[in-house]
Order: structure tokens, then sequence, then C-alpha cells
């Protein structure tokens, strides 16, 4: 936490408040965390005098990126599975890829957690909600990095398999309880940590990896642990067949006959459901991550539009392989725009709410996501004087049309700098790179070298057989 007041002045605030003002010749104010104060340059200045300075000229200030579906470790899967979605109509196929990702050891988790972690600051992700297993052996490495998180240890109960298996559901109880026991164990020692920068959720898999038992049981550690709960929700097709085999009804129906919506779920995907299902979903407020990029790889789509005129609060997710919010962003206001052939709506100040204001208050942060006085200071500022972004006339459009992650140039969480001036402050930038690219190489070759059944696909590079 900051231990004393910055202005960052002489900039272009883009606050997305209530009425999406943006000033200009404005200044931020920061204190122990929070913003202080918004308003024109000379005014804050003159209020907060001895504040140390920064010089937000030619830049724009505005609230950092929230990330309401991702998986850190899964990164290691980058420039493969974007390639290897199921098969969207039957027969369908057990699992989201037909590769398995390599096993890795706690060290190499770290190294690729770490990565992520560093796509996403360089990227303008402030807030991260990290869905993955066994997260207690990386959350303090993915902590130290600055990040705000909302960790989620994710727990299913289906004996074998994966999502979309069209086999049988067979109970694995002592594995439920098992997933139950890590998630209390890591909100235990998480919840509220550094300042209450780290947070801890209730994740269940999928519906069709959870049986009515362990959904039951998840509802009620949400209620007891006060907490925000996510699901992968109607992610494919054969999710949707699996469990109208198994359940007889529809994966939205399944959770809603159980108790499980409410409006601190986050349900990520909603791409694979019907007119009923959405309105579920509407009626109970959930939330919905919209997972762009990963959505349009797999060509599929949720109707983003219904499912917010439904009642759905809708924020971004990067899910798996990547971490930048800003692609994300474009992603989704495009993928929209060609769905309902619509060459105006979404307008970008509404994919900049989704992917802002609306993910902070999805991962139960409503004083986080804009840039006003009390909210917690959680920025980023992006350079304009760039070529693809000048002229600078509307900054909002300019820079979900045209703008790209490598022009955040400085981020904040909790009125600390993670990046400043293009420099990443938490981590060592160039030996996080080396050790992730070291430790794929040796993991994937290591899977390759264990089954040779396994061929890797079109445009792999030579691979060396990992010893050990
Ligand atoms: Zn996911």
């Amino acid at each position: 936490m900051a231990q004393h007041t910055t202005v960052i002045k002489d900039t272009t605030v883009v606050t997305i408040d209530r009425d999406d003002t943006i000033l200009y010749d404005a200044a931020v104010a920061i204190k122990d965390g929070r913003v202080a104060s918004v308003g024109p340059s000379r005014e804050i200045v003159a209020r907060f005098p001895g504040a140390h300075a920064v010089d937000g000229s030619g830049k724009v200030v505005m609230p950092g990126f929230a990330n309401i579906h991702t998986h850190f470790t899964l990164i290691i899967a980058k420039g493969i599975y974007e390639d290897l979605s199921p098969p969207h109509k039957p027969p369908f196929t057990s699992g989201l890829a037909p590769l398995p990702v390599p096993e890795l050891s706690r060290d190499e988790m770290i190294a690729m957690v770490r990565l992520a972690a560093l796509e996403a600051i360089r990227s303008g992700t402030t807030a991260a909600l990290e869905d993955g297993s066994n997260v207690e052996n990386y959350a303090q490495s993915i902590a130290d990095t600055g990040l705000r998180l909302l960790l989620c240890e994710k727990a299913w109960d289906k004996a074998k398999g994966n999502i979309g298996d069209p086999g049988p559901f067979d109970v694995d109880a002592a594995l439920g309880d098992e997933c139950i026991a890590r998630t209390e164990a890591l909100h235990a020692k998480w919840h509220g940590a550094c300042n209450g920068r780290i947070t801890v959720g209730v994740s269940a898999w999928a519906p069709d990896m959870c049986s009515p038992d362990l959904l039951r049981k998840l509802r009620a550690l949400q209620h007891k642990l006060d907490t925000v709960a996510t699901i992968h929700l109607n992610q494919v097709w054969g999710e949707v067949s699996a469990v109208e085999k198994i359940r007889n009804r529809k994966p939205t129906e399944y959770l809603a006959d159980i108790g499980f919506l409410n409006d601190r779920l986050i349900c990520a995907h909603c791409r694979c459901m019907v007119r009923e299902e959405e309105r579920l979903l509407g009626e109970a407020r959930t939330n919905v991550a919209f997972n762009a990029c990963i959505a349009a790889r797999r060509g599929l789509s949720p109707r983003v539009h219904d499912l917010q005129e439904f009642g759905c609060n809708i924020g971004m997710g990067s899910d798996n392989m990547a971490e930048d919010m800003v692609e994300v962003m474009r992603t989704g206001m495009f993928m929209e725009r060609v769905r309902r052939e619509d060459g105006r709506q979404p307008a970008p100040e509404q994919a900049m709410r989704w992917a802002t204001v609306n993910g902070y208050r999805a991962m139960g942060i409503p004083d986080g996501g804009s840039l006003e006085a009390g909210k917690k200071a959680d920025l980023i500022m992006i350079d304009f004087r760039r070529a693809h972004l000048v002229p600078r006339l509307r900054v909002v459009s300019t820079f979900v049309h045209q703008g790209q992650g490598r022009d955040v140039t400085d981020v904040m969480v909790d009125g600390a700098w993670l990046m400043r001036e293009g420099k990443v402050l938490t981590m060592d930038e160039d030996a996080t790179v080396a050790e992730a690219q070291r430790v794929s190489e040796t993991a994937w070759g290591r899977l390759f070298a264990k089954r040779p059944d396994l061929k890797p696909i079109a445009g792999w590079q030579p691979m060396s057989a990992a010893a050990g």
C-alpha cells in the first residue's frame, strides 16, 4: 500500500463512472490504496501539496481490467490448444482437446503462472479470478506479483472423464470431499490476505463433472464462507449432451433445480444454451464471464446482448492460453456485432464496462473498477503518443478498436505500482520469460517421450525428449 499521496497530473481520465465521464486536463490523487480525488489537474495539484507527482501528459488513465475467468497454468498450452477444439456435433469426445496438458511439478507450475501473471500485468489487468487445481502450490507466487486475485479451487466428483464426456457418471465422493477440503484450507489461509488484495471463492468445475450432492455442498460452502462462486456453464455442446443424458435436463436447468444460481455466481462461457436457460440466469442475476477470444477460437458465441437483457451482469475473461484483456475486449465487441449483424452495438463504451467495472462487481469488489473518489486505486496508464492511437479524439473508441496490450505503460493495484513507464517492478521479466520457455519445452518433451501414442500437431518445433 502506498505510504504517500500520488498525483497523476496533466492527463486524460476515463472514469467509467455511471455516466462514462471522461475528464481532460485532469488529475487523479491516490492515497492509502484508494482514489482520493479526481478532477481538474490544477485544482487537484493544489489540494495535495507535497504529493508525489507523476506526469500523465500524452497518456490516458483508466481503471485496470478485471479478468473474471482464467487458468494461469494453462498458459503452457499456448499455440497448441487454440486449434484443438472438440467437435460441436455428435459423436462427442471427452475433454476440450485431444492432447492432455503435461503434468507439472510444483516449480514448473510456478514458472508458468508467473509468466501468465507477467502477461496479465503487461496488458493492463489489475484483478483476476484464477480457477485452478492445487492453487495453494502457487498462490504465494502470484500474490507476490501484486495483482488483485480471487483464487478458486476447482471441485468435481465425476470419477473418470472430462467435460463433454459421453460416458456414464460414476461418483467419487472422496474426490469431491478432497476438493472441498482444499477450498476450505485455501480460504482459511488466503481470504483477506495482503490487506484484502487476495480473496478466495468456491469453484464447481462444470455441470457434467459434478453430482447434485456435490453442487449442494458447494452452494452451502459458498454461503458459509460468504463468498463468490464460479462454474463453467454451457461451454461446449458435448457438455450439454452429457447433462441431458444423465440429468434429463439442460445444464442451467440442472443448476437452477439445485439452487446453485445466485447473484454471486460467475458462470463462465454460457454459449451453448437455449432461451429458457438465458432467462433462468438473468432471473437469478448471475454474472456471466464472456470469454470472447476462446469463444471465437472455438467458433461458438454466447448471446451476450440477450443475457444482459434478461438481467445478467456481463464481465470478461481470457480463459486459457492468454491473459491479454485488451484483445479479449475488442474480440468481444467484434463478435457481438457480427452475431447481431449490427455495426454500432455494442458500443466501445459498453465493451469497456464489461472488461472493467462489471468484472470487479462480479468478483465481489463493488468499490473497484472505476476511477471515483473512495474507489480502490487499481488503474492503468496508456500511452496514446503512438501511430495507431493518433488522432486521439475519442479515446475510449480509439483504444477499444485500435489499442494493443503493449500500449499499457503503467499499472497500479491498491495504490502500488506493479509497472512503471514500461518496466514491470514486481518481477524479473527476462528471467520469467526464459524460465517459462524452458519449462514448456521440457514438460511437453517429457509427455511425448512417455506417451509415444501421442503426436505433436502440425507446425510444432523439433523437440528434445527431456530426461526425467
Ligand atoms: Zn475455463
